[in-house]
């Protein structure tokens, strides 16, 4: 590809809306551009990375037996209405009504549609297993979309979705998309993890999430120090503290804490440490009260934990700050447990504590040293924080470590859930009907774009790895439109690639060697030879990998052995 014929659309300014790297060098480099709130389109060099994540994950399907197909995006609601999804999916699910007053949605997954070709399809044992895939478009409503394709409300998903007979068919099935997931972020070259994400499963897992390490993730997981264990921290157990309860030594005494509404302004304003305060958080309850949940000062509410309790909604809904003042009669910064008066449940940690401050129950006002049992009633304990560093993990292998991580693929074992609800049956070798069952295989396509870009970065733009740049190597020649030679040998060498079927851009616009360097760092193709009158005078050419530091001048003679060179990376062969 010429540089003059193609759009390259480079921005020199961060755009002010973006807030993580990735989307600022994704519009910046002209991948990507914005029409509405979570609505991109993708640029010509966007779409060759996009094209090569998903020939990569084409590739690994087919490979596992995996077959593709295509589906709508446009849903009939009588098939989310069978599922009994069209009243549970919540605001994420876009509904529309045709000409015809007929309800419809866009496609947010393709459960009930494939379930839907399944049953019409197939209805016998023989004809199993059967894993359809396709890589499409989907759309939620998100309520946040934010970070560009990271989280959008259009994007591109690879899905894939198993049919068995049984259920130890559907395990082998799953085990085959684990591998075939394995190959496929191999081959991407990114760094990466597969975590359990189901909750305390021990053995065999039925629900795994891939995700791509960089410290702007979204998602913590932690990793036990020794042994495999390694799960979102969502479903991660905090295993009670083996230790006792230190008995009392002082009384209770109630303080003065104007303006010291969070726990970082109480510890410092009363120098105590965060973790000897409590912070009491007020949920709703289901039956139109108020529930508290009682954490150590350092610790963080796991959502689902605290959704699994008995009386807690789900999801989740944080009381508002005039609820809990009408019901409790109080501000939220002064919450506690003493002569608090609604049910409350304490975690584990925050139960151990002795002489602890927290909330009086009265605006601006704390209690310090205070002891359960004592002051107020021995607590309700459960599990409701987020693991941290140092934790044992659960089992019983050394203490996890978290770590920050972009989720781009989910596999999960779906069981008869569609099949059952949907009324798909196959006969069995008896001749029985049978639901049969599913698994369901993810990967946020586009998202992976933005997540490689997030791990592979530096202060001067997108470092691809291999396998995902949009062009593998850049020709910049110097005065390509002054100097004959240049212009010969760069013609040359571009040919030469062409013909070796080397994904290859050549620089000919009229710019001056600074702002075509700082473009294609920006764009992050990993080669660059830079040809000049002075290093052909020489019989040299100038060398740089967008990693390193330096370049290097080399030989001439050196070239074909280095485009042999980067022939053999792994790269598609478009030009
Ligand atoms: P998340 O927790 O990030 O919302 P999810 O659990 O809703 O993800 P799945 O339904 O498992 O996601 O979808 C499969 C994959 O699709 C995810 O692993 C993710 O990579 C991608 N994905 C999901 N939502 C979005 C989005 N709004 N924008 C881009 N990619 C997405
Ligand atoms: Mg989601």
């Amino acid at each position: 590809m010429r540089a003059s014929r193609y759009h390259l659309a480079t921005l020199k300014e961060n755009p002010v809306d973006a807030e993580i790297v990735s989307h600022q060098l994704m519009l910046r480099s002209g991948m990507i551009r914005r029409h509405a709130a979570g609505i991109y389109s993708w640029l010509p060099l966007g779409l060759r990375v996009l094209r090569k994540v998903e020939q990569i994950i084409r590739e690994e399907m087919d490979r596992a037996g995996a077959l593709e197909l295509l589906m709508p995006s446009f849903q009939p609601a009588e098939l989310w209405q069978e599922s009994g999804r069209w009243d549970h999916f919540g605001p994420e699910l876009l509904r529309l009504t045709d000409r015809h007053n007929r309800e419809a949605c866009i496609g947010p997954t393709h459960e009930e549609i494939v379930t839907d070709i399944f049953r019409r399809e197939v209805n016998s044992y023989r004809q199993l297993p059967l894993n359809f895939y396709q890589i499409q478009t989907k759309f939620r409503d998100e309520i946040r979309p934010r970070f560009g394709v990271m989280r959008s409300r259009e994007f591109i998903m690879k899905d894939a979705y198993s049919f068995d007979i049984d259920k130890d068919g559907m395990q082998a099935s799953y085990d085959i998309m684990d591998q075939a997931y394995i190959a496929i972020f191999d081959r991407f070259g990114l760094d990466y993890r597969a975590v359990n994400a189901d909750s305390g499963a021990i053995g065999g897992s039925t629900s795994q999430e891939f995700h791509v390490l960089a410290d702007s993730g979204e998602d913590a997981i932690a990793f036990a120090s020794e042994g495999d264990f390694a799960a979102n921290i969502e479903t991660v157990a905090a295993l009670p503290p083996e230790i006792e309860r230190a008995a009392p030594t002082k009384s209770m005494q109630a303080v003065d804490t104007p303006g010291m509404h969070s726990i970082d302004a109480l510890a410092r304003g009363l120098k105590v440490a965060p973790q000897q305060c409590l912070k009491t958080l007020i949920v709703e309850a289901e039956e139109d009260t108020l529930i508290a949940l009682i954490l150590r000062g350092d610790h963080e509410l796991n959502t689902l934990k605290a959704e699994r309790l008995e009386g807690v909604t789900s999801p989740l809904r944080m009381a508002q700050r005039d609820r809990i003042k009408q019901i409790l009669g109080n501000d939220v910064g002064s919450i506690g447990p003493v002569g608090l008066g609604i049910k409350s449940y304490v975690d584990h940690s925050a139960a151990l504590l002795s002489d602890f401050v927290c909330g009086a129950n009265q605006d601006d006002k704390h209690l310090q040293n205070v002891n359960w049992g004592r002051d107020c009633e021995e607590p309700a304990v459960a599990d409701l924080r987020n693991v941290v560093d140092g934790d044992p993990s659960p089992d019983g292998n050394g203490q996890l470590r978290i770590l920050r991580g972009i989720e781009v693929g989910h596999i999960f074992q779906l069981g008869q859930k569609y099949s059952e609800s949907m009324q798909s049956k196959v006969l069995d070798v008896q001749g029985k009907t049978v639901a049969p069952y599913m698994g369901c295989y993810g990967i946020g396509v586009t998202r992976v774009v933005a997540a490689a870009i997030e791990q592979n970065h530096d202060e001067r733009g997108i470092i691809w790895p291999a396998a995902l740049a949009p062009f593998m190597l850049v020709i910049c020649p110097i005065n390509y439109h002054k100097s004959e030679s240049v212009k010969a040998a760069a013609e040359n060498l571009y040919q030469q690639c062409v013909t070796q079927g080397l994904s290859v851009l050549l620089d000919d616009r009229a710019l001056r060697p600074g702002v075509m360097f700082s473009d294609m760092d920006l764009i992050g193709i990993p080669h660059r030879i830079v040809l000049s009158d002075r290093g052909l005078g020489e019989q040299q050419f100038e060398y740089k990998g967008r990693r390193d530091q330096d370049a290097q001048e080399l030989p001439l003679a050196e070239l074909t052995a280095l485009l042999a060179r980067l022939g053999s990376e792994p790269c598609d062969s478009s030009h």
